[in-house]
């Protein structure tokens, strides 16, 4: 329930501040820390911004839950592929392409039309990702939010073979399993900086 609400309050221009940050560009064959920063913010130093505040214990309880739920919502975006996006197409927004013959466009099928097509509740999604074994979980737990970014940039061969932009079960049935394997990064990563905050 909280994870969508930084989504909800773009509607809401008190909170255009934060407009920016749900994403970050990375350029192919550049580093984070080689590109130029965006003054407005981006989605990894507000998570790293977010985690430091959380840890200082220095909010007020108002700001605090603000804080948790951005940060809910900020570890699953970057772990969407076209959150970390290439120069120029903002995100797959402006790639337009058919899902199943209706409009729509590539960030979409990462955000929802794949997931949506499952046609799964929230808790039967959960459930289908699995449970990663121990080591696996130190291991993900283990990694920074700049390398949760590189992840998202090394799917992009997969994630930008669309073909002719006509996609349906073929691009759902070689690609789902992406999102499925960074939902599940993510909610671990998540669990494990909550355990560092107040664990
Ligand atoms: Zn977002």
């Amino acid at each position: 329930m909280v994870g969508t609400w930084m989504d909800e309050i773009r509607s809401d221009s008190t909170y255009d501040y934060a407009s920016d940050w749900h994403w970050v560009t990375i350029p192919d064959g550049m580093t984070y820390d080689q590109t130029e920063k965006n003054p407005n913010g981006d989605v990894i130093m507000t998570i790293e911004r977010l985690i430091l505040e959380l840890k200082s214990k220095q909010l007020s309880p108002t700001q605090e839950i603000a804080h948790l739920k951005m940060l809910v919502h900020l570890v699953e975006d970057i772990h969407q592929p076209l959150h970390v996006g290439r120069e120029g197409d903002q995100g797959g927004n402006s790639i337009k392409l058919k899902w199943f013959g209706s409009n729509s466009n590539l960030h979409s099928v990462w955000d929802s039309n794949m997931i949506d097509g499952t046609r799964l509740s929230y808790t039967e999604l959960a459930v289908s990702l699995g449970t990663p074994d121990k080591i696996t979980v130190e291991g993900w737990q283990r990694a920074t939010v700049r390398e949760w970014a590189t992840e998202s940039m090394s799917f992009r061969p997969q994630v930008y073979d669309i073909g002719n932009g006509n996609l349906s079960y073929q691009y759902s049935y070689r690609y789902f399993s992406i999102a499925k394997q960074r939902l599940l990064q993510a909610g671990v990563r998540l669990a494990g900086i909550l355990n560092e905050i107040y664990g």
